[in-house]
């Protein structure tokens, strides 16, 4: 579904992604780990075209990604992301911020929009919580929100970017199950975090990247148990 041939890209000097091959298939779930600075978050946002890149190839559905216009805004809703902070419109209910995208991008009926995202609501466990404001929700609460909003626009991917880096303890666990559960029932994701535990049980492939570089990957038990190069190792053994 994501292919990355040779993707390299630059911020002035600094070589951010260096010559990056990877793929994802469709119902995949790849966990990408690695420093900070590594180039994580420039990966992802380089999947849905947020950074452009400067050199190499992004196919996304057998297509390059579009560079502009409406072709840009439909793989904007076709790869739904999910960030650290939750962002989402502190004037507008828990309904409406599910219901916008599908209402203003993809111009559907309110009353059709308005009976899925209330789905999306109860699916992530808020459903009773539709009518109030972001600001009288908990982290966790605003983050299932807010993966509700992206998964409104039926993506075809999502690419969560450290979703629970931002949440108190208690509630990361509750992020996780509904992504967990996403993962079960096939939902193709590419997830930067540093939760090893997610990792090993929802990844079917984990990146790890190091100086903009794809150093290693492998399904999560082979990775942990065997990681085969230096930096690997040298990662986990100060995360684990
Ligand atoms: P972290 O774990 O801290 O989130 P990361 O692996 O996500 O790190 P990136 O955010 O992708 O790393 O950043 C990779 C490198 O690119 C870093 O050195 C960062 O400072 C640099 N960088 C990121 N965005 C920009 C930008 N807009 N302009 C210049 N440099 C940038
Ligand atoms: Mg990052």
């Amino acid at each position: 579904l994501i292919v990355l041939e040779n993707v390299n890209k630059w911020f002035g000097p600094l070589h951010v992604l260096d010559d990056v091959n990877m793929s994802v298939a469709r119902g995949e779930v790849v966990v990408v780990i690695g420093p900070s600075g590594s180039g994580k978050s420039t990966l992802c946002r380089a999947i849905n075209r947020l950074e452009p890149i400067s050199s190499g190839t992004i196919t996304f559905d057998g297509k390059p990604l579009p560079e502009e216009g409406k072709s840009l805004a439909r793989l904007r809703s076709e790869v739904g992301m999910v960030f650290q902070s939750f962002n989402l419109f502190a004037h507008k209910t828990i309904l409406q911020n599910v219901m916008l995208g599908p209402v203003k991008v993809r111009k559907e009926k309110p009353v059709e929009v308005r009976e899925r995202a209330m789905a999306l609501l109860d699916r992530v466990g808020i459903g009773n919580q539709a009518e109030k404001f972001p600001a009288q929700l908990s982290g966790g609460q605003q983050q299932r929100v807010a993966i509700a909003r992206a998964l409104a626009m039926q993506p075809k991917a999502m690419l969560f970017d450290e979703p629970t880096s931002a949440l108190d303890p208690e509630m990361v666990g509750e992020v996780l199950d509904v992504m967990t559960s996403l993962a079960r029932e096939g939902m193709t994701m590419v997830v930067v975090t540093h939760e090893m535990g997610f990792a090993r049980h929802a990844a079917n492939r984990v990146v790890f990247m190091a100086d903009g570089q794809l150093v290693e990957e492998a399904p999560p038990t082979e990775f942990f148990a065997n990681p085969k190069s230096d930096r690997a190792k040298d990662f986990l053994s100060k995360i684990l």
